[in-house]
């Protein structure tokens, strides 16, 4: 017998899960649908992918890795290039996530406190609340009108009650796709008592960003990914603002948090920038083509979109049986599963290449009979 050992039975199973809190056991995990198979037009990828002459030359610089070797903790190489490639202003800070997703959980974390609040806008990207609640901070969501486009009087409202730590604005937003009034924006900055995060995932589909207005506003943060760029697999997101700020940020970052391979990859890539800014040029082509197609169904609302994707709502049919017609038929979108309020009975289609989305307009055509 052990000499620590006492009469009390080890933890059981329904002890240990009483231990989790309450919040996270309501939860359920992030569901991400099986794709095999399917025309992937769900997840606002980009479907183009990199030649074989690049990919050998991507090959051969992954085969310097040194992977028994942590990698540089400040990936301060890949820092720069992103710097210069996306023009970050000389007096600003960067500093990189394990993708976006990561930047908005070190942001909860740095500001999380029992009475801190995290606001944002609904319909809206769901990790901010998600996040939020991970980190035990309160979240709001304060209603887009009709339009999605901002309802002022409602954030005035909101931020003189809430008083947010934190105000995450998706530019564009996420599943509406519209780059809000930047009029707007400018005056939740300006009375904002804390931080405002500009979230410009779809900055290489949008024609506006706030990174030029860093250097205006030291409670401005702007925050991107490489993701819908072209390199979701990469897991890589960046943050740009104050230096004082990104430094505390930086003391709750994960040692490490780019792996090895990312760097590499990252960098390799934004070397080879042109090919990326052609293909985003393609699938904004791409958009206008697909946006009129929609547009010439007399069953569907189109949304305009300055994003890689296009949300619409079925004015007569079911968008629930509407996606599964097109799923069978073989292309997967996303169903926005609202029966209420401004997503109701709307599906999200990410803009593919040429056959691709084709292959969607004639499987919706298909549905719509
Ligand atoms: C996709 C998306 C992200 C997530 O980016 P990752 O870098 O892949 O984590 C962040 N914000 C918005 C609005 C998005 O749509």
């Amino acid at each position: 017998m052990s000499s620590s050992s006492t009469d009390r039975p080890p933890a059981s199973l329904s002890s240990c899960l009483q231990l989790i809190r309450p919040e996270i056991r309501e939860l359920s995990a992030y569901h991400v649908p099986d794709a095999s198979g399917y025309i992937k037009l769900d997840a606002m990828e980009n479907p183009y992918g990199i030649n074989a002459e690049l990919s050998a030359a991507l090959q051969e610089q992954l085969a310097t890795a040194q992977l028994n070797r942590y990698p540089d903790p400040s990936a301060e190489a890949l820092r720069n290039s992103l710097r210069s490639c996306m023009q970050v202003p000389a007096d600003r800070e960067i500093i990189l996530g394990n993708g976006s997703d990561e930047l908005i959980q070190m942001l909860a974390m740095a500001v999380a406190s029992d009475d801190a609040c995290l606001m944002s806008f609904e319909p809206g990207f769901v990790m901010y609340s998600m996040i939020s609640r991970f980190c035990g901070l309160q979240y709001v969501g304060v209603p887009l009108d009709a339009d999605f486009e901002i309802d002022m009087q409602a954030t005035r409202d909101a931020i003189m009650q809430h008083q947010p730590a934190v105000i995450f604005i998706a530019f564009p937003n996420n599943p509406s796709a519209n780059c809000f009034n930047v009029e707007h924006i400018e005056e939740i900055i300006a009375m904002a008592p804390g931080l405002v995060v500009l979230d410009e995932a779809y900055h290489p589909f949008a024609q506006a960003s706030f990174m030029h207005r860093l250097e205006q506003h030291d409670n401005l943060l702007v925050m991107r990914t490489v993701s819908k760029l072209g390199l979701a697999g990469l897991r890589l997101g960046y943050l740009c603002g104050h230096a004082d700020i990104i430094h505390e940020i930086d003391k709750l970052r994960l040692p490490y948090n780019i792996n090895v391979l990312t760097q590499h990859a990252a960098l390799f890539m934004l070397n080879n920038m042109d090919v990326l800014d052609a293909q985003a040029e393609e699938i904004r082509e791409q958009r206008s083509g697909l946006y009129q197609a929609l547009c010439a169904m007399e069953q569907l609302q189109v949304y305009p979109s300055d994003a890689n994707f296009i949300l619409f709502r079925l004015l007569e049919h079911d968008a629930g049986e509407v996606f599964e017609s097109i799923r069978q038929q073989g292309v997967l979108i996303k169903n926005m599963k609202a029966t209420t309020g401004p997503l109701k009975n709307c599906l999200r289609v990410t803009v593919g290449m040429p056959g691709e989305n084709q292959a969607f307009l004639n499987a919706l055509g298909q549905a719509l009979q």
